[in-house]
Parts: C-alpha cells; sequence; structure tokens
C-alpha cells in the first residue's frame, strides 16, 4: 500500500503483517492503495438477508461472515423493538454466537438495544404497539440474559427514563439517545445523568429548529457526547452530514444501521416484527418510513471523503470513535505488535482485501 491510516494519522508506505501482528508500518510499497483498521458497526439490525432480531446463532455467523466481506470487523447487533419476550430471544441467540469460535468474521462487541423505551410520536420502523415506558422490571429482564449488552437507545423523556439510565450507567451499559422526542433541556439532563451518545443524529428525533434545537443541538454543542448518523446518502443530506461533521469532527461515528437488505439486494425483509420494502436500495416500511439503511458502512466513507473530509477523520468514524466510544480502543489500529485486522482499500476507496489476523477472509 502507499498509504495506511494509524493512530489517526495517514502515514506513507506499506503495512507488513507477521503471524497475524502488525509488525511494521511506514515500509516501502507498491504506491497504491491504503490501509485501513477493520471497521466498527454500532448498529446492525441486519445483513445478507438474514435479520439481526430473528436470525439463529448459525444465522448470526453468516451475518458475521458478510459484514467481514465488505470490511466490517466488529460489531454490535441490534434488537429493535419488538415483544420483550423475542427481544430475550434474539438476545439468548446472540449469547449463543458469541460463544462459537470466531473465525475470520465480524466479531460482537456486545448487543445494542434499540428500545423498546422509546417515543412512539419518534418510532421511525420501531413498532408502535410493542413500545414500552420505562422499566426496570423489563430492564432487568433484557440484561438478564447471557448476552452482553454493550448499548442501549432510548428516549429520556418518558416517564422513568432517568431512572434507567442510573442504572445503565451502574451496570456499564452505554447509554445512546434516539427515537425521542426530547427538546434540548431534556437532552443535556441525559447527557449530564451519564447518556453518552445520540443515535442516528437528525432521524427519528425532533428536528433543529433555532428556537427549539432539540437533542440534535444539545449534541452538536456538547463536547463529550458522541454523535452517531447514517450516512447512506438517503437517511441525511450532504449539508447535514457536513454540520454534524464541523461541529463534532472528533466525535463523530458513522454506523451503517444496515437492515437484511444490505449485501443482498432489493425485495421484502423483515426489520424486528416488520415488513420492510426495498426498492433501489432503499428500505421502507407501509407508511413510507425509512426502514434501516441497506449499504455497506464503507460507503459512508467514501461518502463523507466526497463531501470533503479528510480521509484519516472519515475512517476515524468507523474505526477508532466507535470503539472508544465502548471503552475499546484496542480493537481498531494499525499499530506494531496489534492483530492485522486490516482493510485494504484501492486509490478510489474501493474495497480490495480484509484481513482478519492476517489471513484474508474468503
Ligand atoms: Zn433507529
Amino acid at each position: 500500500m502507499a498509504t495506511a491510516i494509524v493512530g489517526g494519522e495517514v502515514v506513507d508506505g506499506d503495512v507488513d503483517v507477521v503471524d497475524g501482528e502488525i509488525a511494521a508500518v511506514g515500509l516501502p510499497g507498491p504506491g497504491a492503495g491504503v490501509a485501513i483498521p477493520g471497521l466498527v458497526d454500532l448498529q446492525v439490525n441486519g445483513y445478507a438477508g438474514h435479520d439481526v432480531s430473528a436470525a439463529s446463532p448459525d444465522e448470526l455467523l453468516e451475518l458475521g461472515a458478510a459484514l467481514a466481506r465488505d470490511g466490517v470487523l466488529w460489531y454490535q447487533p441490534t434488537v429493535v423493538t419488538g415483544a420483550v419476550d423475542d427481544m430475550c430471544a434474539a438476545l439468548g441467540r446472540i449469547a449463543e454466537a458469541v460463544a462459537r469460535p470466531p473465525g475470520r468474521r465480524a466479531r460482537i462487541l456486545g448487543a445494542h438495544l434499540e428500545g423498546p423505551f422509546i417515543s412512539a410520536g419518534r418510532a421511525g420502523a420501531h413498532e408502535p404497539g410493542h413500545i414500552r415506558d420505562p422499566s426496570k422490571e423489563i430492564l432487568d429482564r433484557l440484561l438478564g440474559t447471557p448476552c452482553p449488552v454493550t448499548q442501549m437507545t432510548l428516549a429520556p423523556e418518558l416517564a422513568g427514563a432517568f431512572e434507567l439510565i442510573e442504572e445503565l450507567v451502574r451496570r456499564r451499559v452505554g447509554v445512546s439517545l434516539g427515537h425521542t422526542d426530547a427538546d434540548a433541556t431534556f437532552a443535556h439532563a441525559a447527557f449530564d445523568a451519564g447518556a453518552r451518545s445520540v443515535t442516528h443524529l437528525y432521524n427519528a428525533m425532533r428536528p433543529f429548529w433555532h428556537r427549539d434545537p432539540g437533542i440534535a443541538g444539545a449534541a452538536l454543542v456538547r463536547d463529550d457526547v458522541v454523535v452517531g448518523v447514517i450516512a447512506d446518502g438517503i437517511h441525511l443530506a450532504g449539508e447535514a452530514l457536513l454540520v454534524a461533521w464541523r461541529a463534532a469532527r472528533h466525535r463523530l461515528v458513522v454506523v451503517s444501521d444496515a437492515m437484511a437488505a444490505a449485501g443482498k439486494g432489493d425485495g421484502i425483509h423483515k426489520l424486528g416484527p416488520i415488513d420492510v420494502t426495498v426498492v433501489d436500495g432503499i428500505a421502507r416500511t407501509w407508511d413510507g418510513s425509512l426502514a434501516g439503511a441497506a449499504r455497506p458502512l464503507l460507503d459512508g466513507v467514501r461518502l463523507l471523503v466526497t463531501l470533503g473530509v479528510p480521509l484519516a477523520e472519515a475512517v476515524a468514524a468507523v474505526t477508532s470513535t466507535p470503539a472508544s466510544l465502548l471503552g475499546r480502543e484496542g480493537i481498531a489500529g494499525l499499530r506494531p505488535g496489534a492483530p492485522a485486522d486490516v482493510v485494504v482499500l484501492d486509490d478510489e476507496l474501493r474495497l480490495r482485501d480484509v484481513l482478519v489476523g492476517g489471513s484474508p477472509v474468503g
């Protein structure tokens, strides 16, 4: 490779891999392409025809293999709002997948629970009938399966939400605000209480308005909040993405919000309990709401770069920044001595090779 992204910087030269580890960077190389760390996706609802909320452990492994072929080497399988029993069953299946040998696939960081404590008025593609008021008893059930839960998206304006935020912080589950109608006052209070991020900024939340900036305005002005965005070219206009990047350039996380059609193609797919129709790569519910995305995460890097974001920063938004949000700084770097989880791109940022522990993904 001509360059590599190492520690958030562009380093000239090739990367050497020995015995599954990065041995050195900055070596004389072929003069083309760029090596970046394996991608980290905090929001994967489905992939390659499989819906996370319904997938068997074997299907989750297939899903992880498909993600890895597209450059994602770590992910949070994201369980959307459903019946609590069904959400717990999905978590049980994810736990079984976690217990299997990882192989050359995307590995599971822990589950992301998107719901059920969200705003009915900002439900997007979540099934309104399964939305619940914040409840410690339901939370205990969701966190009581063998599956590690690393993140929960909730709406802070719901009665009882602050008790849950406190409990989640105590149990070291990352709190992300989303699918919410919160105004800026509620948002600041929730961030002060320990919420650390927002889920898909702008989408499924009170819109930013100059006298009512909502959760989007609060998140963009706070240096202690990580801002998640869907950069698939459909969920957000380029200007909205650029506003987020300019306000939060070192705390921006791009997620795929992928659903089953990603890596598979158009057709009818499931998103939790809901049927989703995907036409020309755009996923919608029966009423026209966007229902997750159908594009690989790497497309978001290319889109940001096209908009003028420096490559190293676009790469950080899908590698080191999401990894550090979860306290997993070690998983997404090309430092000498680190496992050789490497994504090789050509000069047009198209995927050329993916290595897991130095071995190519099939
Ligand atoms: Zn969502």
